[in-house]
């Protein structure tokens, strides 16, 4: 398949290198980054997006998808479809999907879980809005970039279910990060507390594949000094689309608003910038009940 690939940073890039590994034609483009082996430069988005199939793109956020959307669209050849990964504000995503819809394209909202590692294996989980015919056409190229494609319903419904997902991430990550703390002031072993909880009600994602405490379950990045990982900063990204969504659609989420508010402060304020998200738990251990 002939496809154009713009934004080839941590992520963009070496899912490019995927495609092309795979014997498709691809012509990327990025405003700074190398272009990965078996992908060709090309001088411009518009450049990239000719006569291609399918057009990915993975930029930053959501204005910049909406600037290289209205460059790319009218280049692009009828019947392509405009794919994004990138994680973007639901609006935006949906805007997209309507401007490529006029100019008689199909459109995708397609963001990722999985991180650079996933990116590079070819190991990621996209979740996906827009039609059916737009899906199945993609669908060959998500395949080889990824281990599992949820259709998740019309246009914007892949960022929502995104956003969703990040939101429990973020929320159950703090509780398990002050659960532990708490169990220390407490004078309750780390490894107990796991064995209990993993095995418990209280039993999560972030405590049983991710637990937050150094040296106890599975590897993760608290035994890596918190190095990401997934970094905090990511996370706080996604938690301000999140609460943007949620006030654009009278929703009430107050533990997504409070663990927004949490991360901001630990990422703007404190030393959470560059850390991994579960590098919460030395902050609540190292602070008072009033701090
Ligand atoms: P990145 O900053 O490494 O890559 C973005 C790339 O877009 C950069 O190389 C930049 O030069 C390029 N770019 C910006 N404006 C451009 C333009 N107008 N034309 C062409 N290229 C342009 O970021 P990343 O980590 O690859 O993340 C990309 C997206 O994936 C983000 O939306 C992010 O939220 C999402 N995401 C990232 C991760 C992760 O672990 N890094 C995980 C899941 C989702």
């Amino acid at each position: 398949m002939k496809i154009g690939f713009i934004g080839l940073g941590n992520m963009g890039g070496p899912m490019a290198a995927n495609l092309a590994k795979a014997g498709h034609e691809v012509a990327g483009f990025d405003l700074t980054a190398p272009c990965p082996a078996g992908v060709t430069a090309a001088d411009s988005a518009t450049k990239a997006a000719e006569g291609a199939e399918v057009v990915l793109t993975m930029l930053p956020n959501g204005e910049i998808l909406r600037a290289v959307a209205g460059e790319v669209t009218p280049a692009m050849q009828a019947g392509a479809v405009l794919c994004d990964c990138s994680t973007v504000d639901v609006a935006s995503a949906r805007d997209v999907a309507a401007q490529a819809a006029a100019a008689g394209l199909g459109a995708l909202d397609a963001p990722v879980s999985g991180g650079v590692g996933g990116a590079a294996a070819g190991t990621l989980t996209f979740m996906v809005g827009g039609s059916e015919d737009a899906f199945a056409k993609v669908l060959p190229l998500f395949e080889i970039m990824g281990q599992k494609a949820v259709h998740c319903g019309a246009a914007g419904s892949g960022q929502a279910a995104k956003i969703c997902n990040n939101m429990i991430l973020g929320v159950t990550m703090a509780v398990t990060c002050e659960a532990f703390a708490l169990a220390d002031k407490l004078g309750l072993d780390r490894q107990k507390m796991f064995d209990v909880v993993s095995t418990s009600s209280g039993y999560s994602w972030s405590m049983n594949a991710y637990c937050p405490a150094p040296g106890i379950g599975p590897q993760s990045p608290a035994d890596n000094d918190y190095k990401p990982g997934f970094a905090a900063e990511l996370m706080l990204k996604d938690l301000r689309l999140s609460q943007q969504a949620a006030e654009e659609a009278d929703a009430d989420t107050p533990m997504g608003q409070h663990v927004t508010e949490l991360f901001a402060r630990f990422v703007e304020q404190e030393d959470g910038k560059g850390r991994d998200f579960s590098a919460l738990l030395p902050r609540f251990a190292a602070r008072g009940r009033n701090a």
